[in-house]
């Protein structure tokens, strides 16, 4: 590609509204254009990137014998409501009607969809298993899109389904895409961790979070720090959290409240002797236990998840018993709930438990949550030496928590949707079984654009080889000037194009204005030709990682870059 003909406009300016780096580099190198709020335009420097992410997703999904098939993106009410999730999704789901008052909704997910072609393709054990993917693009109406194309409300997705006889045979299918997982992001030049993980939305009873490490993650991993165990916080910490242990009616409950007993005590946890500062949110979390978590209100509380807690993930009828509730506006701080309520924690209460009793009634359901999803940064890690001091659950040892971005995602659903969606086949013996299902996702420009977190310098974007838009970029060096640099540049584009993928940056900048470009756009190689250079016989090659640059003689370059 001539850079004079292409569609590549950099900027030098910090955008304002971009707080991640990948987010203001992919800005700032032309590769996105904002349409709306969490909906991008991908410009051709980003749509190659994530065509090279889709292949080697699709390579390894298919070397796994997994097949591609395409699902509409507009799905029909009626198959959501089969399954129960059309009431339950909550409002990430967009839903809207058609001309003749026909509900419909924008898929955010397919478990729906496959499980009722397969339902309808598959009748006997001999056509099983089954494990068919797509790449597409989905629609969450996320609370508080953001960071780009790390959390977008359109965003794109290859999202897989298996379908197996029994548990055994899913468990294989469950081991083979766990690698097929493993050597995508390592072929992405991704640093990742398998985490443990909670199933949210989707359901399903096991599921692992392929986690890219990154400081500017949203997610907490506690990780062992001797043997290989690592699990999301939202999972990890369900285990040992404050927690109100009996369910359903309010008397005699009871916190765990180690050694805390008063809100002024529960501050000083904080540091602070502000008790103004600490503010709570009961919740049941997924095994039905009411759940206070605390935080600091003024450290750095990750707002996407404060928001999913209080928006998306909270149950109609929570709401509406947390309306009923009347819990007083109040003194410690409110906790802004945007569907409408504020949950206010009451000072004049002088103790966790008469907290915890204005809190623990049956029905406060903040459903699938837990304090992990409160937690950020040094908030969690408070919560975490206070209440746990959380040790493994396979060794013992200490944990160590990081942040990661949570890059893909698989799940053995076993027969949540087989059942509710009557997807059976008849066994060797003609009984009908229900089928065993698996899925399996990886969120495609969030790939990309972990790979930017994880590879950037002061200068730009670092791309790993395998994914970058060119593998080469040719400058030339005053070619208005000197027709014999022109030349020399023209014929070397011609020559390496044939073998890779080469941006020729042929316009009239000056040196300095195109070196700064293609480092910004993060090309991993750059060739430098110029009258300097052809004097040698030779040109510049540069390294974009290292910054290391060698003379090249121009007749061994090629065989230098294959
Ligand atoms: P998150 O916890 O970040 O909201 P999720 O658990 O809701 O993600 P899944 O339902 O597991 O997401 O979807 C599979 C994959 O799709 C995720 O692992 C992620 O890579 C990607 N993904 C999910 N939501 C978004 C989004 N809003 N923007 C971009 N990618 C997304
Ligand atoms: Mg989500
Ligand atoms: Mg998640
Ligand atoms: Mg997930």
């Amino acid at each position: 590609m001539r850079y004079s003909r292409s569609f590549i406009f950099t900027a030098k300016e910090n955008p304002s509204d971009a707080e991640v780096v990948s987010h203001r580099l992919m800005l700032r190198g032309g590769y996105l254009k904002k349409t709306a709020a969490g909906i991008y335009s991908y410009l051709p420097l980003a749509h190659r990137v994530v065509r090279k992410v889709e292949a080697i997703i699709r390579e390894e999904m298919e070397r796994e014998g997994a097949e591609e098939l395409l699902m509409p993106a507009v799905l029909p009410a009626e198959l959501w409501e089969e399954s129960g999730r059309w009431h339950k999704y909550g409002p990430e789901l967009l839903r809207f009607a058609d001309r003749h008052g026909r509900d419909f909704c924008m898929g955010p997910t397919h478990e729906e969809v496959i499980t009722d072609i397969v339902r309808q393709g598959i009748s006997s054990y001999r056509h099983l298993p089954k494990n068919l993917f797509q790449v597409q693009t989905k629609f969450r109406d996320e609370i508080r899109p953001r960071f780009g194309l790390m959390r977008g409300r359109e965003f794109i997705m290859k999202d897989g389904y298996s379908f197996d006889a029994d548990d055994d045979a899913a468990a294989l299918t469950y081991e083979a895409m766990y690698r097929a997982y493993c050597n995508i992001f390592r072929r992405c030049g991704l640093q990742f961790k398998a985490v443990e993980a909670d199933s949210g939305q989707i359901g399903g009873s096991f599921s692992h979070e392929f986690m890219v490490l990154a400081k500017s993650g949203e997610d907490g991993i506690a990780s062992c720090t001797q043997c290989s165990y690592a699990a999301n916080l939202e999972k990890a910490v369900n285990a040992n959290t404050w927690q109100c242990q009996p369910q359903g009616k309010p008397e005699g409950k009871r916190a765990h409240t180690p050694g805390v007993t008063t809100i002024d005590e529960l501050a000083s946890f904080f540091n602070t002797e502000d008790s103004a500062l600490v503010k709570a949110v009961a919740f049941v979390d997924s095994k039905d236990q009411v759940v206070l978590a605390f935080i600091r209100g003024d450290r750095d509380i990750n707002p996407v998840k404060m928001e999913r807690l209080h928006g998306d993930d909270l149950h109609p009828a929570s709401t509406e018993r947390l309306m009923q509730a009347g819990l007083e506006p109040g003194y410690l701080g409110p906790i802004n709930l945007p569907q409408g309520i504020t949950v206010y924690l009451d000072n004049s209460l002088h103790s966790l438990d008469q907290l915890i009793c204005g809190a623990n009634e049956a029905e406060y359901h903040i459903t699938e949550l837990n304090p992990g999803a409160l937690a950020e940064n040094g908030t969690f890690a408070d919560i975490g030496t206070v209440v746990a001091g959380d040790h493994c659950p396979r060794c013992q040892s200490a944990l160590e928590i990081v942040r990661g971005i949570e890059v893909g995602h698989i799940f053995r659903l076993g027969k949540i949707y087989s059942e509710s969606m009557k997807a059976t086949y008849l066994d060797r013996n003609g009984k009908e079984q229900l089928m065993v299902m698996g899925c399996y996702g990886i969120g495609v420009g969030r790939t990309a654009a972990a790979a930017i977190e994880q590879n950037h310098d002061d200068q730009g974007i670092v791309w790993p080889m395998a994914i970058a838009p060119y593998q080469v970029v040719i400058c030339s060096v005053n070619p208005a000037k000197d027709e014999a640099t022109r030349q020399a540049a023209d014929n070397l584009y011609e020559r390496l194009s044939s073998q890779l993928e080469v941006l020729y940056d042929d316009r009239n900048e000056r040196p300095g204005v195109k070196f700064i470009d293609s480092e910004l756009i993060g090309i991993p190689l750059r060739v430098t030709v110029s009258q300097k250079t052809l004097s040698q016989n030779s040109v510049e090659l540069t390294i974009r990682r290292t910054g290391e640059k060698y003379m090249q003689p121009l007749e061994a370059l090629d065989a230098h870059l294959r």
